[in-house]
């Protein structure tokens, strides 16, 4: 239980640059999860994501 927990999240979109700053989950895998689903452009697949505060 010790490893999840909130993180700030910064991902960006390498089809258009957009950029979005998401709160996320840590899950109990190491994975991040926001909820973030698609860019303004419609791509879901190719994003930079950086995680804040780490
Ligand atoms: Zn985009």
């Amino acid at each position: 239980m010790a490893k999840t927990g909130r993180t700030k999240v910064t991902i960006r979109c390498n089809v258009c640059g957009e950029q979005f700053t998401l709160r996320g989950r840590r899950g109990p895998a190491g994975e991040v999860e926001t909820g973030f689903k698609q860019c303004l452009c419609d791509n879901n697949r190719h994003f930079h994501i950086m995680e804040d505060g780490s």
